[in-house]
């Protein structure tokens, strides 16, 4: 991936979903202690289920290794049994968050408006939100990838977004943990699209926002992706559980 000084490093984001108890931070010592010694070009997060974030955040303090949630609730405490707010992931260690994951829009039904809230939610906590994004297979196959996407950015998105770190995921649903991936030209169509979104709301910020791509990056297919246009980084799921394939995909960036 070439770098011009406008551009922000690349964003390699590794997304461990429900996976990890506590012998799998040695594998996240793994990539900290290769990131030490050979700092990459990308930066690197890791985002652990919430029970692993406190100890996951201590192992990687200074190490050059984020850590983030995988979600938040919209508000910062409550009555909200089982949830977790924004505050509470920053009290831990977290330095991002995840918002909008399509397992989570599919399976905890979140709607646009719902990540939106969510957004300001991390950003009041001080956090970097990656906003994911992506069509079905049904809307890809229907020619509406490129609109259910847009419609979909769009609106998650609030304008306090302007001005604040923060990242989108393009994540086509019927890419997740399938092997699948759409092709370079897919991908290059869709980032192009995002992009003008991120103009359209946010002028010249919104020209640097890094729009990530994910689903079933793994080592063998991450030089191409990273290097298709207006690609700026990966959120990467089950590739990101084993060290030696997510430092794979990080050399890549
Ligand atoms: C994800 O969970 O965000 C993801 C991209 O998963 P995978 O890399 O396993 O497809």
């Amino acid at each position: 991936m070439t770098l011009s000084l406008t551009t922000p490093r690349p964003l390699i984001a590794g997304n461990w979903k429900m996976f990890g108890l506590e012998t799998s931070l040695d594998e996240a010592r793994a990539v900290a202690a290769a990131v030490a010694s050979k700092p990459p070009a990308a930066r690197v997060a890791l985002c652990p289920p919430a029970t692993l974030l406190h100890r996951m955040s201590e192992a990687m303090a200074g190490e050059g290794v984020l850590v983030g949630g995988q979600d938040c609730h919209q508000s910062p405490s409550g009555a909200h049994t089982g949830d977790v707010s924004a505050t509470m992931l920053a009290d831990a260690g977290a330095r991002l968050v995840i918002l909008g994951h399509s397992e989570r829009r599919a399976a905890h039904g979140e709607s646009d408006a719902l990540v939106s809230a969510k957004v300001e939610a991390a950003l009041a906590a001080g956090l970097e939100p990656i906003v994911c994004c992506g069509e079905t297979l049904a809307q890809r196959d229907a020619g509406q990838a490129q609109a259910v996407v847009t419609g979909m950015a769009r609106a998650s998105l609030p304008a306090s977004l302007a001005g604040q770190d923060f990242a989108v995921a393009y994540e086509p649903v019927w890419a997740i943990g399938t092997g699948r991936t759409p092709t370079v030209a897919d991908i290059a169509a869709i980032h192009a699209a995002l992009r003008a979104v991120l103009i359209e709301r946010f002028g010249q910020h919104g020209a640097t926002v890094p729009i990530l791509y994910g689903g079933s990056v793994k080592p063998d297919n991450a030089r191409e992706i990273l290097a298709t246009p207006e690609v700026g980084g990966a959120l990467v799921g089950g590739a990101s559980l084993k060290a030696a394939d997510f430092l794979a995909i990080i050399d890549a960036a």
